[in-house]
This record gives structure tokens, C-alpha cells and sequence, in this order.
């Protein structure tokens, strides 16, 4: 399994799949063109296509590829055996093509062309894949979960930790000042984070503290339906989540910088074993991929701040990604807003509750996070394409129509 920092990456939203990937791939295929090619055509396949305007998947593609001339060619029904996120890149030089690039966007701002990398496995950080065999190793050697982390990732590992939460407190902050009303699309969707946030403070007790964890979370995702720069954890549609509980434990609970630094690297460990072992792409899994291995990671970090053993935080994890379980993706009219941003408060505070049930037990618990990523991972594939990031289902397939409508 890789290493933890490969979850968290900064980048501009509002989609790590559709616009971060397709960004990535454009700007390695540029790297290869001659200074004749005069045009360039990108074919986009299946979820890409059906929901690449709303996630402004064009517009990333081009910013990549500056004063060249992109044709843009979307085939939505169309799907490559690969991945249901794909594209062909095609150059041409006076009117010729001169050379082809089929890539796949997979999820996370992760690309690949499906050729084997020169040094498999050079990237390997651990060992295992599954969580059950790092909690005996823990067990073996009587150590904590993030003495396990830190002795595989090595040097500079919690600078990396201490940057990402930088940029992550930048992305809060920036989501709760005072904006204009609505975001960017037809759908004319207020943000809400700034009076939100100052609504809790009329408030007390568990309605204040809900209240912020949701302000928090609601910053950070209108921040990437805004185009604005965020961190995936693991995507950019769920990058509100961790921030939302982080942040809260941080401003209100007295939790410190370092203390978040190794939250932080906790709950990446739960969202590289699902990477891994499943998927946390919308378009190969649904939501459950994306706002529940969220929330399972958040439900990690929580319950690690709250003093929990290993088994409490693996209990947390698990609860936090069983409980979204055939959660399905129907983002309306394609844009990364409805039903996701509120999705991202909600996770949030289903993270608290995941950490404080998990701590309030001795640990034991039926299912294990190794079982529940195995059952996410088969309900995603058994989820008809509709309600894989194509917005032809669910909340998509009504509000296109009452759209249209209004
Ligand atoms: S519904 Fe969930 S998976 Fe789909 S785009 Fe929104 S956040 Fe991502």
C-alpha cells in the first residue's frame, strides 16, 4: 500500500476525477508535443462526458493546454473496458493526427494509462493493503496506530501532515468569510458556510457544536464548488469532511497543530486501504466511495483525538464508512453542489457520532473496516451506471426536469 501522503493533495476543485485528473493528464500530454502540433482534439467516455460541463472538466483541460486550439468531443452512452472516467488525448500537425494518448482519470486526482509502472511496487509504503493484519502487527509489537504510521512513512512525514493542514485551515477560513450569495452554475445554490457559522453562536451545547462542525465542513466544499483550492481527503467532492471535524476539535476543543498532524495521518491510513482495496471514485462506486471512505476517515482522526485504542479507531472507521453503505452519486445537472456539499456536513457530524459511539465501548465490535470496504466495493459495481457520477438518476434525474421547468 502507498503512502499516506498520496491521499491529500492540493489542488483547485470542484472535481478530483473530472477536472484535477483530466488537468494532470493535459498537462503530461502537452509535455510531449511538437511546437508544429496545431490542434487537439479530446474525446471524452462515459461519466467524463456525461457530467464533465458541470464539473468543469473543459475547462481544466484547456488552462492545461495554453495556445493550442482544443476540440472537445463528449460520449457520454460510450465507455472504455478500463474505467468509466476516460479520455483520448489526439494531436494533429497540419491537419494530420500525429500522435494518440488514452488515459483514465480513477479517482482521487489519480491518472493512469494502464501501463505498467517501470518500478512496480517502488512506491510501496506498507506492507499490507487490509487494516486486520496492521492492527495484529500493532498488537505484536504493543504499539499504537500511529507509531506504526510513523515508523513506515520515515523522515519529514509530519511536515508533510503540518503543510496539508495548512492548506486545509486556509480552505475554512476562506469558505466562512463573507462571499457573493450563490455559486457559480444554473442552480443558483446560496453558500451558506458564513451564516452558518455565525448562527451557532446563538446557540448551545450539542446544536452549537453540530451547527460549527457543519459550518466548517460547508466552507471547505463551497471553497471547491467555487473552483477555489482545497485538499482531497480523499476527493475533492468530499474534501469538506475531514476539515469539518478537524477544524472543530482544533478551535473548540483544544486540540493542537501536532495533535491534528497525526489525526490526520491516522485517517489517511483508512482512506489509502479503501483506495486501494476499493475505490473511492463516484463514477466506479458511487458516494459511498467518496463521502463514506470521508467520513470513515474522519471518524478515524475523531476518535484518535478523543484518546481511543486501535480497535476504537478501527470501530469508528468501520462505522463511519458502513453507515453511508449504497450511498448513491446524482449530482444535479452535473455540478459538484447538490446533493454534495450538504452530504459533506452531514458526514461530518456522523463522523463525531462514529468516534464518541466507538469510544464509549471496549472496542469489540462484529464487523470489521476490512469486511465493510469489501461490501462497499461490491455494492458500488452492482449500482446501475445511472447512479454512478452520471446524473441520468436519483436527485439528478428530477431536478433536470423541475429545472427545465421553472
Ligand atoms: S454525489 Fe458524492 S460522489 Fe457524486 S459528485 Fe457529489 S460528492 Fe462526489
Amino acid at each position: 500500500m502507498k503512502s499516506i501522503t498520496s491521499i491529500y493533495k492540493e489542488g483547485i476543485g470542484p472535481s478530483s476525477s473530472h477536472s484535477m485528473g483530466p488537468r494532470k493528464a493535459a498537462e503530461l500530454f502537452r509535455r510531449t508535443l511538437t511546437a508544429a502540433a496545431d490542434k487537439i482534439t479530446v474525446e471524452l467516455y462515459g461519466s467524463l462526458a456525461a457530467t464533465g460541463k458541470g464539473h468543469l472538466t473543459d475547462k481544466a483541460v484547456s488552462e492545461a493546454l495554453p495556445g493550442h486550439a482544443v476540440t472537445f468531443v463528449w460520449k457520454p452512452l460510450e465507455y472504455l473496458p478500463q474505467h468509466s472516467n476516460a479520455m483520448i488525448f489526439t494531436a494533429y500537425e497540419g491537419g494530420k493526427p500525429v500522435q494518440s494518448w488514452t488515459v483514465y482519470s480513477v479517482g482521487g486526482g489519480d491518472i493512469t494509462d494502464g501501463s505498467p509502472p517501470a518500478n512496480r511496487g517502488a512506491d510501496s509504503v506498507y506492507e499490507t493493503d487490509r487494516i486486520a493484519p496492521i492492527l495484529s502487527e500493532c498488537s505484536r509489537r504493543n504499539q499504537p496506530l500511529l507509531a506504526y504510521i510513523l515508523s513506515g512513512e520515515g523522515d519529514g512525514f509530519l511536515d508533510r501532515m503540518q503543510t496539508i493542514w495548512t492548506a486545509m485551515k486556509s480552505a475554512v477560513g476562506r469558505g466562512l468569510e463573507p462571499k457573493a450569495a450563490c455559486l457559480p452554475g444554473p442552480l443558483k445554490l446560496n453558500r451558506r458556510a458564513n451564516a452558518m457559522f455565525h448562527s451557532a453562536g446563538r446557540n448551545i451545547g450539542t446544536v452549537r457544536d453540530m451547527t460549527l462542525i457543519s459550518a466548517y465542513a460547508l466552507a471547505v466544499a463551497e471553497e471547491n464548488a467555487d473552483g477555489g483550492q482545497i485538499v482531497t481527503a480523499p476527493t475533492c467532492g468530499s474534501c469538506g469532511v475531514l476539515p469539518g471535524i478537524l477544524y472543530f476539535l482544533y478551535d473548540n476543543c483544544h486540540r493542537t497543530d501536532a495533535d491534528i498532524c497525526k489525526a490526520l495521518a491516522v485517517a489517511g491510513l483508512f482512506g489509502v486501504s479503501i483506495a486501494t482495496c476499493a475505490s473511492i471514485s463516484g463514477a466506479e462506486v458511487g458516494c459511498q466511495g467518496e463521502i463514506g471512505t470521508a467520513c470513515a476517515m474522519a471518524s478515524a482522526a475523531a476518535a484518535y483525538l478523543l484518546g481511543a485504542s486501535n480497535e476504537q479507531i478501527e470501530y469508528a472507521a468501520e462505522m463511519g464508512l458502513e453507515h453511508f453503505l449504497g450511498l448513491t452519486c446524482d449530482p444535479v445537472k452535473g455540478y459538484v453542489q447538490i446533493p454534495c456539499i450538504e452530504r459533506n456536513a452531514f458526514a461530518a457530524m456522523r463522523a463525531l457520532e462514529s468516534a464518541s459511539y466507538a469510544v464509549s465501548t471496549d472496542g469489540r465490535h462484529v464487523v470489521s473496516f476490512d469486511d465493510v470496504v469489501r461490501v462497499m466495493n461490491e455494492t458500488g459495481r452492482d449500482l446501475q451506471r445511472q447512479y454512478r457520477e452520471t446524473s441520468l438518476g436519483g436527485l439528478a434525474a428530477i431536478f433536470a426536469d423541475k429545472l427545465e421547468n421553472a
